[in-house]
């Protein structure tokens, strides 16, 4: 297995912060993930393209990067199934199912990172969560030391969540992600931007929209580095919302299934006046109140400082908690919120 000592990290985070691990390993096969020993994996962290991941202090645990690729069709009369090793880019399993025929991803093009990250958080963009095409989830489980088979459901998919952020959290690998694309295809295009598409409506317009869409609005980590949504947006009870509305009449809002209504996260940063806000060589970006940027700072703790305040405001603000979507990473592993001053 390839192993790399005294490694720096910068390149390997999007918010491009100059972190060391003294180790990191990178299984390209199920052999060589078994040949991690338990004791180390449940020192490391595991790391995708680092495009949702905050090294908060200056050095990183060891890091397991898994390396793992390859994309396999079957289909059946009514679905393409796809299968896609972890270290496999995002965009480009996207672009390849559209280009091969295979729909349904389409809404979730350009979205940074790698496959085996996607079912983590459950990544989501433009109506549609990758959730809604998972078929099974492939687990490398480092206590025992074999292949699990989740299915969907064993997933406990929601709102940027699943099983893999929560109880399965540092305790195994996704290696593959098996899809299953409808061979009837379906467009989502009810969300604003995608709405007023010219008719015949195709998944090719459709991942074209989004890709003018997501360049127009999110600022290129690698000009300025960021991790895109820094929070999730807040989800909460109706009897709230009506009193918040009262306030805020121009408030944006997302009525959900179960009745509680999703905010927009950045609406409320922008109502705090922190859009533009810049302290320490980090800053909230000038259009984008829900994306932080590095700027030119060195430490990640500088952005966890930002993360702090801007929470801060919109608590004594809309009397709201805005929960970080990033992962807080420490020399020691990942760090729980409350750990990193963000409370
Ligand atoms: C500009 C920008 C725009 C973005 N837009 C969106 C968006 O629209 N929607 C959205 O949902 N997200 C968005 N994100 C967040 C990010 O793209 C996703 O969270 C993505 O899935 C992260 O992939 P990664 O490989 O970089 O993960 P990393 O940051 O490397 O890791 C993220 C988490 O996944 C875990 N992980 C990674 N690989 C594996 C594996 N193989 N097995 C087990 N655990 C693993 C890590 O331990 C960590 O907990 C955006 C980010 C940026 C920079």
């Amino acid at each position: 297995m390839k192993i790399r000592t005294n490694f720096s990290l910068q390149t390997f985070n999007s918010f491009n912060v100059p972190v060391v691990t003294a180790e990191v390993l990178f299984p390209s096969t199920l052999k060589e993930l078994a040949e991690i020993s338990i004791e180390k994996a449940a020192k490391s962290y595991i790391l995708g393209e680092g495009t949702n991941t905050l090294f908060c202090q200056e050095n990183a645990p060891t890091i397991i990067k898994p390396s793992l690729m390859g994309i396999e069709v079957t289909e059946s009369d009514e679905y393409f199934q796809v299968s896609a090793a972890c270290a496999q880019n995002w965009h480009d399993l996207v672009v390849f199912c559209i280009d091969s025929g295979m729909y349904g991803l389409e809404n979730l093009a350009l979205i940074p990172g790698s496959v085996g990250a996607a079912p983590v958080q459950n990544i989501g963009a433009y109506g549609i969560e990758v959730s809604d095409f998972i078929e099974r989830v492939t687990w490398f489980d480092f206590v025992q030391q074999k292949l699990i088979s989740f299915t969907n459901a064993e997933c406990q998919f929601g709102y940027r969540n699943s099983i893999f952020k929560q109880t399965l959290n540092g305790k195994g690998i996704i290696t593959h992600v098996h899809f299953l694309l409808p061979k009837a295809w379906r467009a989502v295009d009810s969300y604003q931007g995608l709405n007023d598409l010219a008719f015949p409506i195709t998944p090719q317009a459709i991942m074209a929209k989004v890709i003018q869409l997501r360049q127009a609005k999110l600022p290129e980590p690698k000009q300025l580095p960021n991790a895109g949504s820094f929070f999730k947006n807040p989800i909460i009870n109706e009897d709230f919302f009506n009193a918040l509305q009262q306030n805020y009449p121009q408030m944006p809002f997302y009525r959900q299934p179960n009745g509680e209504i999703k905010l927009a996260a950045g609406w409320l940063i922008e109502q705090a006046g922190l859009k533009g806000y810049r302290h320490e060589g980090v800053g909230v970006h000038e259009n984008q109140a829900l994306v932080i940027i590095n700027y030119d700072s060195k430490h990640g703790q500088h952005i966890v400082a930002l993360s702090a305040y801007i929470q801060e405001k919109i608590m004594a603000k809309f009397n709201i908690h805005l929960v970080p979507e990033v992962r807080f990473i420490g020399e020691d592993g990942e760090l729980s919120i409350a750990s990193t001053g963000c409370q």
